[in-house]
């Protein structure tokens, strides 16, 4: 008897919400406007310019900014391993400073795992997001997320946000 009485309270205090995001698939990049095709290539380029001694992983980020600027992003890795920084937030830190209050359209990441493959696309880390969402939140506009290896699938994904469900935020801090 009591075993139901609580099965009851659970169920009238209890909700469910549902989260889900759409994301774009495509088979290469021979299939993305010619905007997001040279935004990539140059990704996959900027790879080069890496610091990536210990992981041989090489990431590129590459942004179009609201006011049509370029700024690229590279990884740079520390022989103290959590100092490094990753592509994402060496191009966010750079636009910011470049051009401050500026939003950003569009990045596209890419990377070239030098002891691997680089064919399947890869997604921003946990703490990038956060700095991703941030910075959506401060310049007020979604960053489109171009997403692929050295070859093969892009993903676009059109609000970095989505990323990071539940998010927090300055908000929170109020
Ligand atoms: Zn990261």
């Amino acid at each position: 008897m009591q075993g139901g009485f609580f099965v009851l309270l659970k169920n009238r205090i209890m909700k469910k919400e549902q989260y889900s995001f759409e994301y774009e698939v495509f088979a290469s990049i021979e299939e993305l406007s010619e905007t997001d095709a040279w935004l990539l290539k140059e990704a996959r380029e900027v790879t080069d310019a890496a610091y990536a001694p210990y992981s041989n992983f090489n990431v590129g980020a590459v942004a179009k900014l609201a006011n049509g600027e370029i700024v690229a992003g590279t990884n740079q890795e520390n022989a103290s391993y959590p100092v490094g920084l990753c592509a994402e937030r060496v191009l966010l830190a750079s636009a910011s400073t470049l051009y401050p209050n500026v939003a950003i359209d569009t990045i596209a990441i890419s990377y070239n795992n030098t002891h691997g493959e680089s064919k399947h696309p890869i997604s921003p880390c946990g703490m990038c997001r956060q700095s991703l969402v941030e910075f959506e939140d401060r310049t007020k506009q979604p960053i489109r997320l171009i997403l692929s290896g050295l070859e093969g699938k892009v993903f676009v994904i059109r609000r970095a946000g989505s990323l990071l469900p539940l998010s927090f935020g300055s908000i929170d801090l109020k």
